[in-house]
């Protein structure tokens, strides 16, 4: 796990660099906001913890970018004490949380593993492609905000593609990975049930996302066709 750290007070940078070390994280640092806007577009870290007062960008701006760039890295934000615009800014931007200085290194350790935590929630729970949504804990599927309802055998299916998405599956890869490898096929069973899955997800008015590569399989894409 690699933290980045965008903050311009050294002395600050060198005691969460250590402490975070110490907690066996990886650290990389930046030490303005443009610096630290290239690594967070750049690499894949973990979590940002990211500085409001930057030179040459500030923290919001860093924020803004980052989200509107579909970067989805967890970022804490660090801010004066008093600054109550800030906080609301920040989290109004997409920022995971904040901490106002000065902050106990404990007390940023717990807000770093509850966003941890709460982004692995997150991301392993909600599909989503398009505007189509499959929430895997309440098994409820919705298409534009409507509620679809999908027999089991279907929503297996649709929990398959999604989670490959983009990616071509053969017929066997998908009867395998949604319906088992021990499922024995009959009667074309898996054109019967995409067609199925098609006329509940794909209907007349939306745009089509579930394609068929023929001599191969399916797949689940936005078509920008
Ligand atoms: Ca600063």
């Amino acid at each position: 796990m690699t933290i980045l750290v965008i903050e311009d007070e050294i002395k600050l940078v060198n005691i969460l660099k250590k402490a975070l070390k110490n907690e066996r994280y990886a650290v990389d640092t930046a030490f303005d906001g443009e610096e630290g806007l290239q690594k967070a577009m750049k690499n894949n870290y973990s979590l940002i913890i990211l500085d409001i007062m930057l030179p040459k960008k500030d923290g919001m701006e860093v924020c803004r970018e980052l989200r509107a760039h579909h970067i989805n890295t967890p970022i804490i934000i660090l801010t004066a004490r008093g600054v109550v615009g800030d906080r609301v800014q920040g989290l109004d931007l997409g920022a995971d949380d904040y901490l106002i200085k000065p902050f106990g290194i404990d007390e940023l350790f717990a807000r770093m593993r509850a966003v941890l935590r709460r982004r692995k929630v997150v991301e392993s729970s909600i599909l989503k492609i398009a505007d189509l949504v499959v929430d895997k804990t309440r098994h409820e599927v919705t298409r534009a905000g409507k509620r679809v309802q999908l027999t089991p055998k279907e929503y297996r299916l649709l929990d398959t593609l999604i989670r490959h998405s983009s990616h071509a599956m053969t017929r066997r890869q998908l009867i395998d990975e949604a319906w088992g490898p021990d499922f024995v096929e009959a009667n074309n069973e898996l054109n019967v049930h995409i067609r199925y899955l098609r006329r509940k997800i794909d209907p007349a008015n939306a745009k089509p996302l579930i394609h068929t590569i023929r001599g191969v399989g399916y797949t689940l894409r936005e078509s920008h066709e």
